[in-house]
């Protein structure tokens, strides 16, 4: 199985006209940034003594569910190592941990951190392949250039001086590639740090080597992650009623404020946005806005 070719849609938001890559429709299951980050896992040739992939970090995460997908359609275990599991998460499962369950997941709770647990408890052998958080890896870079390579066929050669693609970053791993990748073809890549601030994603691009990074964006205002924000809300909410799309609610409220703030000054006129998936993990984020803001 091969990842296919995701659409690109049209749409207005205020005045911002926008194209939209939507990559929340690559596969049913396998879809989002984690899916063409870890697509190197579907596509490369593997020992076949491997029967367990194995991954770790917060039982909410969209890798959670993204690294089920591929466990069932590769015919792997899944095993999951979390810190914790919120006991209202246990008691009713919701979103991607409900989801990856579904999948056959195996999510496992540890006493020391997950990472450590893995290395020292768990002990990987040679029927295991061990998946670094959040797919922050270099082999990442793999299933982003697919990425680019799609872009590069659904934006006009004319309009590339004119073109601005915009992702928020987590790690900065879909951020940073894609950079790698368009640089050279005049499209300029912005993004935003959702997790940790500007320093933090810098610290996060040097750590993958490279020395050019994307522009980066930011807020006036501190902003947390997976902490409910009334704006935050707001545009998302704005959001669906201008495009009829479902956003995600962790990283896509952040980077399009910053866009509506940033954008109207560039003499970039054509934007491109990366719709990364993760709309699963709204089921257990929405009704929590829902109970605070209505
Ligand atoms: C994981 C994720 C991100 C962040 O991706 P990075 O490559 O870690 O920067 C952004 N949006 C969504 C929906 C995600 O699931």
């Amino acid at each position: 199985m091969k990842l296919a070719q995701s659409p690109m849609t049209y749409h207005q938001f205020g005045d911002i006209h926008f194209a939209l890559k939507r990559d929340d429709q690559l596969h049913p299951q396998f879809s989002g940034n984690k899916a063409r980050k870890l697509a190197w896992l579907l596509d490369t040739t593997l020992p076949s003594d491997i029967t367990t992939l194995i991954g770790y970090g917060s039982v909410q995460a969209n890798s959670l569910y993204s690294l089920a997908a591929l466990a069932k359609l590769k015919g792997w275990q899944l095993e999951y190592y979390v810190a914790r599991i919120p006991q209202w998460l246990t008691a009713s499962p919701t979103g991607n941990y409900r989801a990856a369950l579904a999948l056959g997941a195996r999510i496992i709770v540890t006493e020391t951190q997950p990472a450590e647990y893995i290395e020292n408890v768990r002990r990987p052998d040679q029927q295991c392949l061990c998946v670094p958080e959040g797919g922050r890896s270099q082999w990442a870079q793999y299933g982003v250039e697919q990425l680019a390579r799609e872009l590069l066929t659904q934006i006009s050669p004319s309009v590339r001086q004119n073109t601005i693609v915009a992702l928020p970053s987590g790690t900065g791993t879909t951020a940073l590639y894609l950079h790698k990748a368009l640089a050279s073809h005049d499209i300029q890549v912005v993004t935003c740090p959702c997790v940790g601030g500007e320093a933090y994603l810098v610290k996060q691009f040097q750590s993958l080597g490279e020395k050019s990074h994307p522009h980066i964006l930011t807020l006036d205002n501190k902003h947390h992650f997976g902490k409910l924000d009334k704006q935050d809300y707001k545009i998302w909410q704005s959001l669906f009623t201008a495009t009829q799309v479902e956003f995600d609610l962790l990283y896509d409220p952040m980077m399009w404020r910053c866009l509506m703030d940033w954008l109207p000054n560039q003499s970039r006129t054509s934007l491109v946005y990366i719709h990364q998936g993760g709309v699963l993990g709204n089921e257990s984020m929405l009704p929590r806005y829902q109970r605070k803001f209505g």
